[in-house]
């Protein structure tokens, strides 16, 4: 977090030393940018991180950063943001990069995978272990650039209104879950659909689903799940789901470096602050929920359900990276890189854990 800020200061202190007339000029100079994003209008969460990008973004720049941003409710193409900003008819976008994988499959890779890494894993990944790279390498060829856009920490595995006791129990259940989950959950013989979001709590009371996922307690709660469905199960297939800023590369690459490095570094604690945002929200409704509903049964799936569906999700991943060099070069850097991750989380967070659920 701390090394681009210091690159943004040492950058600024240039700009105050320097006396060529082109750093005077450009001190001046005001960048309008237009930001579209797929969320409603005061989304809670996610569209504060947008704001709180924006905010940065001005402040740090004194005023020469200035962005639009418009929500689904203005531009009405919630899906339409990597179309959007890829031809330029907006600068910047918020999003999901997995809304993308019918139009782009790589794009799948860079919001959560099941059984994948965890949020700050990730993190790790995107930063430090090649992630970013391999985004810009899947992003690049459609003049789009993608940021880490902030995380909902890892995801519940969503409502259920019966038991899931064995995998013959997933045969048939009409669940709403989207992306590649989806798709581990239809091998496995369970019927996935994608239903708006405004239509979620009616299809669950009616009985049109059986079982949904959505967030986690930082959002669930206001959605008002928990009213209808016994059981919330823990998460296996959103372990950590990272949202993006998209920015048309060309308008990126006419920026000059000290605003590039504002943006980048404004993305980045927006980012970082949307995950710890994300996880006092869920800590707060959690509480409340159990308080309001004590009722409400916490379940894991049992093992051998959870080995099926892994089973299901490493076919479909061995299938991708058969298929194209690009998917078999993601796949292979994020296995790797879980690897090596998690070897140092059963040692430091895991057993922490561990060690205090014995303590009294
Ligand atoms: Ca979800």
């Amino acid at each position: 977090m701390f090394k681009p800020l210091l690159k943004v200061a040492a950058i600024a202190s240039l700009v105050l030393m320097a006396s060529s007339p082109t750093f005077a000029a450009d001190d001046k100079k005001v960048y309008k940018f237009k930001l579209a994003h797929t969320w409603p209008t005061k989304f809670p969460i996610f569209g504060d991180a947008i704001h709180s990008m924006a905010d940065t973004a001005k402040k740090m720049s004194n005023g020469r950063i200035q962005i639009k941003i418009d929500s689904k409710n203005k531009h009405k193409a919630p899906l339409g943001i990597f179309d959007m900003v890829k031809a330029g008819q907006y600068d910047m976008g918020h999003s999901g990069s997995y809304y993308w994988k019918g139009k782009v499959p790589n794009t799948l890779f860079f919001t959560s995978m099941p059984f994948g890494m965890t949020a700050v894993e990730q993190y790790a990944w995107f930063y430090h272990g090649g992630g970013m790279e391999l985004m810009d390498k899947v992003y690049a060829p459609h003049n789009l650039l993608s940021f880490p856009g902030g995380n909902t920490g890892n995801q519940m595995g969503g409502w259920f209104q019966k038991e899931i006791k064995s995998i013959d129990d997933l045969k048939g259940l009409k669940m709403r879950i989207p992306g590649f989950a989806g798709e581990v959950m239809a091998k496995v013989g369970a019927k996935p659909t994608n239903i708006p979001a405004g239509e979620l709590y009616t299809a669950l009371e009616k009985g049109t689903i059986d079982a949904l996922e959505w967030v986690g307690p930082s959002l669930d709660l206001r959605m008002g799940f928990h009213k209808i469905a016994p059981y919330y199960y823990t998460g296996w297939h959103e372990p950590g789901s990272e949202l993006q800023f998209l920015f048309n590369k060309k308008k990126w690459d006419g920026l000059p470096e000290d605003i590039k490095e504002i943006l980048r570094v404004s993305m980045r604690n927006a980012a970082y602050d949307m995950y710890v945002h994300s996880y006092h929200e869920s800590a707060k409704n959690w509480a409340s929920m159990k308080k309001d509903f004590p009722k409400i049964e916490v379940k894991s799936f049992p093992s051998e359900v959870l080995q099926a569906l892994k089973d299901a999700n490493d076919e479909l991943i061995a299938e991708r990276a058969k298929s194209d060099p690009l998917a078999k070069e993601i796949i292979e850097s994020q296995a790797e890189y879980l690897n090596k991750a998690r070897a140092w989380t059963k040692i430091s967070d895991q057993s922490y854990y561990e060690t205090m659920e014995k303590l009294k």
